[in-house]
């Protein structure tokens, strides 16, 4: 994974770990590890946190590891753990042997809460969730102590042990630390580390009925672990200093935290909350629709890690929030797709052509450039004949200023074939244009003319006998606002969905080379974009995403800006 070595930009992560491996604060080591909850997909902003873990370790001579955060038993699932680690494959890392789950160190955890028991530095609490968060105060209020506070050090040791026996229902107990209930850190005022939940865990079964909390887990695993530099997005600033209590209190090894600011993009959503109700609630076909800003939707819309990892590199960290336009993300996409895609010719709106003078039964085999970007792509032949289908917007009837394309009496090329001359428009009874008739000059053959005349426009086509015929699924941004929060009284963020994020075209031609593409087969649709043959497809019947189109707005912007 070399693609961007060559311009990597100092950043405050870089320069911290820099700085550490010069004064040999970890004896020369970089570790560090992406720690998804398996409750969801992963999605773009995941991504970035990807890219930076692993990159870092990559770049530093480390190594990263893949850890799953499943304290929450209720909303963890097999099935996502499988397609974490299939995205993050997908995206080109390798965690080697260092796939960990914090559910592994539970046994660890517990004795870890008993040690802290009998420093005095936890106790069992009585008090219900909403007694809880009454007592904890506002960030104006300090909080009060609860009653169960000043428990003996024999009475919680006794408590928590039949906590883990399974004595107690759900929610009547918790297992708190004794903290500060007047810190101004609400995290510091006594958080709870352990809580009674009857549930079965998807790898520890029926063995626990107590499960640490997020925050009592996250630390001490990367402690075990010996995670150097631990990255994470900016909300968890104000959980450190609870992080390095618990660190502090046990003596276990101290990584160092850092924070980012997480990723948001524009017209999309990235919270998995909110993804998961887009799929439950049916606004889109799954995790993997190609509308989804998922790594599997990515995927299956035509993404490549490469133009992915590229646009984390782009995006760079910073502690400041900020919203990232969807346009640099398909700008990173086009310029990679631009090198690599073979361009065929697809016609997604036919409108049939005649062309009244080519001999009736007469096929030309014509010489077609694959890759114009890419000389060692070669070339390819493409079958010509009397009746072709040509994009139904490439004609118009009464042409207005500055359509140069197909029109009555009008001549224009056909890519790698001929000049045609539009002599006639055939309509239905209702008065819709069927069919163009047109005559086309022998002279023209890879055309230009011999006589030197020129024509304004050059446009794609399909020969109607050798056409294969495909779905086409075209898409446009899941929002129809930059920011979906933005919201009038009374709407929610699901009233921003666009109504027409999704357009299925049938019945469209395809140049005959593409009769037996596999799905994740990636190519240009002459004029009309990158495309990816989606898994829907068949034998003999493709179906094709639109990934991107190729009108590269972003690249605009910042060249209007002198960039
Ligand atoms: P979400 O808010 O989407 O539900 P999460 O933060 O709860 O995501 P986790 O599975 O806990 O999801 O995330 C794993 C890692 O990915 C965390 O270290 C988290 O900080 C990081 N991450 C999640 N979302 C983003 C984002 N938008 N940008 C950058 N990093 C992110
Ligand atoms: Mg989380």
């Amino acid at each position: 994974m070399e693609d961007s070595d060559a311009k990597r930009k100092p950043n405050f992560i870089r320069t911290i770990i820099e700085e550490d491996l010069r004064t040999h604060k970890y004896g020369g080591r970089v570790v560090t590890r992406f720690p998804p909850e398996p409750n969801g997909y992963l999605h773009i902003g995941h991504a970035k946190s990807i890219c930076l873990n692993f990159g870092l370790a990559q770049e530093y001579g480390g190594r990263c590891h893949l850890r799953f955060d499943d304290t929450n038993p209720t909303k963890e699932e097999e099935e996502y753990v499988e397609a974490i680690k299939e995205d993050v494959r997908w995206l080109g890392y390798d965690w080697g042997e260092h796939l960990y789950y914090a559910s592994d160190y539970f046994d660890q955890l517990y004795e870890w809460a008993v040690q802290l028991i009998r420093a005095g530095k936890a106790y069992v609490d009585d008090l219900t969730a909403d007694e809880i968060r009454e007592f904890r105060g506002t960030l104006t209020e300090p909080g009060r102590e609860s009653p169960y506070r000043n428990r003996s050090v024999e009475e919680n040791l006794d408590l928590f042990e039949r906590m883990r026996a399974g004595e107690f229902p759900d929610g009547s107990r918790t297992l708190r630390a004794k903290i500060d209930m007047a810190s101004p850190n609400l995290n510091l005022r006594d958080p709870v580390m352990y809580r009674i939940l009857h549930a079965r865990h998807h790898r520890t079964g029926d063995k626990w009925c107590i499960y640490p909390m997020y925050d009592f887990a996250h630390g001490q695993s990367d402690s075990i672990e010996g995670i150097t530099h631990s990255i994470c997005t900016l909300e968890f600033e104000d959980h450190r200093p609870l992080y390095d209590w618990y660190i502090e209190q046990l003596g276990i090894y101290h990584p160092q935290q850092i924070e980012f600011a997480r990723l948001n993009l524009t017209y999309t959503v990235m919270s998995k909350r909110r993804l998961l109700e887009l799929v439950r609630e049916g606004h889109v076909r799954g995790w993997d629709d190609p509308r989804m800003p998922t790594l599997c939707g990515l995927r299956r819309r035509g993404y490549t890690p490469e133009a992915i990892r590229e646009f984390c590199e782009r995006i760079g960290v910073a502690k400041a929030d900020s919203l990232v336009d969807y346009g640099l993300l398909e700008h990173c996409l086009r310029e990679d797709l631009n090198k690599r895609c073979p361009r065929v010719m697809a016609v997604l709106r036919p409108l049939r052509v005649v062309i009244e003078n080519y001999p009736e039964g007469q096929v030309e085999q014509l010489d077609a450039v694959n890759n114009p970007e890419d000389p060692s792509a070669g070339t390819r032949k493409v079958p010509f004949s009397r009746v072709l289908y040509i994009e139904r917007d490439d004609f118009m009837e009464v042409p207005p200023k500055k359509f140069y394309r197909l029109a009555p009496g009008r001549e224009v090329r056909l890519r790698y074939a001929y000049f045609i001359r539009c002599t006639d428009v055939i309509k239905d009874a209702e008065g819709n244009v069927v069919e163009l008739r047109c005559t086309y000059d022998p002279q023209t053959r890879g055309g230009d003319a011999p006589d030197g005349r020129k024509v304004k426009a050059t446009i794609h086509w399909v020969s109607a006998a050798h056409a294969v015929e495909a779905e086409v699924r075209l898409y446009d941004h899941l929002f129809v606002k930059p920011d979906p929060d933005e919201v009038e009284e009374g709407k929610t963020w699901k009233d921003n969905l666009n109504p027409r994020s999704l357009e299925v075209l049938t019945g469209c031609k395809l140049e005959p080379g593409l009769a037996t593409v596999a799905p994740g087969y990636r190519c240009q649709f002459e004029r009309l974009g990158y495309f990816c043959a989606d898994p829907d497809t068949a034998a003999g019947r493709p179906v094709f995403n639109r990934t991107v189109t190729l009108r590269d707005t972003w690249a605009k912007i910042q060249k209007s800006l002198g960039e």
